[in-house]
């Protein structure tokens, strides 16, 4: 632990905008910022943004985890007014504009939270040791050394019903996170399991999808709703709809619809909850540990204090429990956000968020997605083409860019991937993955 002088005041004649983290959402508040009168300072626990969309695919061996993260420092090369460190931060100070991180106090003059948000546990601490998270890659990662690694060991298991367990999937959560994670699951089932894994059988390997609500991706439209369910249902995915988890134990993973299902590999993709650094006060926490903003992204209660993306909840009639935690909406808001707060500079008037929905899409496997735009709904082959093509777009980096691409392209002709590796070894008693190379 040191002390940052540099950073622990402001000694420039431009106001100082901090902005705690550099997500979707904050890096779009950067951006606008390039050519604004104030010196921008973004923190982050890594010195990379994480391409989430993908993550799954980290999880499941089909791409490699550097091709989704991009440097944060790398993006900005060209923008004078910017500067990155890496740093958590603990605690808000507003009582003196401060900041408690973990290279030091830093002072702003605006503050701009876009935490985002971490998995939800529901309060459920053994379920929170057993299952497995996604929301980071460090997270994306421990989840492919598990897979793999259950994989190895059943290969070599006598015990016919701890075999069966290590090659049992359960997937909680059916948005697009859990579809496309069964999904993937299903595939991997279907074409590499027989040909990598000699001596395992695809008939023992299975994939459970378990969602609380009455249809899959609830979210979107009730034809992609049936449609994900029919393609997963094809690809022998086994779906528990209206169906909650009551309990794990690293064993046995009970349910409220009466069944309980031996399992090694709990997937957890059911619930997220905001990200909000200490200092930030209760009564302005709302439902999901979002925080409260007004229209122009200020939480209630501070003048120079703001909060974008997942982090933030905006109370409208139109979204009465705030915008969907989604890429475009914390982008959209971060845009915003840089706008506005060139008008409170100016002393200007500020325009009011508002949300442009661009639409839904979500895939399940090879040449299969479903897309949601507007009225449009369509499903199969060109869903998953604008899928892929949406995707390559708005992952940050021409080189990632490239990479993505061409590993797609590689898996889909050759029906396999080669990033099944385990790099690290993750221990579930401990969760701690080992690093140490032997
Ligand atoms: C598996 C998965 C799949 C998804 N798929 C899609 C999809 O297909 N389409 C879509 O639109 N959305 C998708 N989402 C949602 C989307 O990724 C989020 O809505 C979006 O990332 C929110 O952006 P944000 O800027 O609010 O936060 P984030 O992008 O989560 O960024 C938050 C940043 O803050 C940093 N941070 C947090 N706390 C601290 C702290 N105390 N100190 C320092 N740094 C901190 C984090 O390291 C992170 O870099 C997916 C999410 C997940 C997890």
């Amino acid at each position: 632990m040191f002390t940052v002088t540099s950073q622990g005041q402001n000694n420039g004649s431009k106001p100082r905008v901090v902005i705690i983290g550099g997500g979707f959402g904050g890096l779009a508040l950067a951006k606008k910022l390039k050519n604004a009168p104030v010196d921008v300072l973004m923190l982050d626990r890594h010195n990379y943004h994480t391409f989430q969309p993908l993550l799954y695919q980290v999880a499941i061996g089909s791409i490699a985890a550097d091709s989704i993260a991009f440097p944060i420092r790398r993006i900005f090369t060209k923008h004078n007014n910017f500067s990155f460190n890496m740093a958590e931060v603990q605690k808000i100070n507003p009582e003196n504009n401060t900041l408690t991180t973990s290279i030091g106090t830093i002072h702003y003059d605006y503050l701009v939270v876009a935490t985002g948000s971490n998995t939800n546990f529901f309060g459920n601490k053994e379920i929170e040791h057993f299952a497995m998270p996604m929301k980071n890659i460090p997270e994306a990662l421990n989840l492919r050394s598990l897979i793999v690694q259950n994989l190895e060991t059943a290969l070599v298991t006598a015990d016919m019903r701890e075999k069966f367990a290590l090659m049992t999937f359960v997937v909680v959560g059916g948005g697009p996170t859990g579809v496309e994670l069964s999904g993937a699951l299903a595939e991997m089932r279907h074409l590499i399991l027989g040909n990598d894994y000699h001596g395992l059988s695809k008939y023992d390997m299975r994939v459970y999808l378990v969602e609380g609500k009455d249809r899959l991706l609830a979210a979107m439209s009730p034809q992609a709703s049936a449609k994900a369910k029919q393609f997963l249902t094809d690809g022998d995915v086994i779906i528990y709809n209206s169906a909650h988890v009551q309990s794990y134990d690293g064993f046995y993973l009970t349910i409220d619809n009466g069944k309980t299902i031996k399992t090694r590999n709990v997937l957890w993709a059911a619930g997220v909850k905001g990200e909000v650094p200490e200092g930030i006060p209760a009564e302005v926490i709302a439902k999901g540990n979002r925080i409260y903003v007004d229209e122009i992204n200020r939480i209630k209660g501070y003048q120079n204090i703001f909060a974008i993306g997942d982090a933030a909840a905006m109370i409208t009639n139109e979204f009465p429990n705030g915008h969907p935690g989604v890429a475009p909406a914390a982008i959209q808001q971060g845009e915003q956000l840089g706008k506005n707060l060139e008008h409170l500079l100016k002393g200007e008037p500020t325009e009011p968020f508002k949300y442009v929905d661009k639409g839904s899409l979500a895939t399940i496997g090879r040449n299969q997605a479903v897309a949601d735009l507007g009225k449009l709904h369509f499903q199969g082959f060109f869903a998953w083409l604008l899928w892929g093509f949406v995707h390559i777009m708005t992952l940050a980096g021409f080189s990632n860019k490239g990479i993505v691409f061409f590993s797609w392209a590689i898996n889909y002709f050759t029906k396999n991937s080669d990033n099944r590796l385990v790099v690290r070894y993750f221990n579930i008693e401990t969760r701690m993955a080992d690093n140490e190379s032997k």
